[in-house]
């Protein structure tokens, strides 16, 4: 196991209920809430439910179907926020941070989805 999950981590407890969160969907497998500090009109994290620190942890050692439920609603999210480009949406950003260089606040894996403002070019 190369991480070692910390469970009292801000979204360990969202997802305990020991904190609230203004939800935006939650399946099975994930949960979808508002950024506590959005950057961008919409801002939306998804995190998945099982105890997974960064990407790589959750896509090597989650089962497919934690996979397949935390990418669709992803998807979904994005779909719900109307940012899908192509059918009247504008697009959107994924982002996830990981460990230090990544600048990761919070140590449970999470994808940033943003949208409604141009987001300007991320990688020269
Ligand atoms: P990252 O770990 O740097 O990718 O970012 C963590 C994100 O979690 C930041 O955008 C914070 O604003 C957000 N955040 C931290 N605490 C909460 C919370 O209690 N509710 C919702 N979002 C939060």
């Amino acid at each position: 196991m190369p991480y070692t999950y910390d469970d009292q981590n801000v979204f360990a407890k969202i997802l305990r209920g020991e904190i609230p969160c203004k939800k935006v969907k939650e399946t099975a497998h994930a949960l979808a809430f508002h950024d506590i500090s959005a950057q961008a009109p919409h801002h939306v994290l998804v995190i998945p439910k099982g105890p997974y620190v960064c990407y790589d942890h959750f896509a090597l050692e989650a089962s497919d179907a934690e996979i397949v439920d935390f990418t669709r609603t992803v998807g979904e999210v994005c779909r719900m926020l109307g940012v899908q480009p192509g059918e009247g949406g504008a697009g959107y950003r994924v982002i996830s941070n990981a460990g230090q260089d990544g600048v990761q606040e919070v140590p449970h894996l999470h994808v940033h989805v943003l949208g409604g403002r141009h987001l300007g070019r991320m990688l020269q």
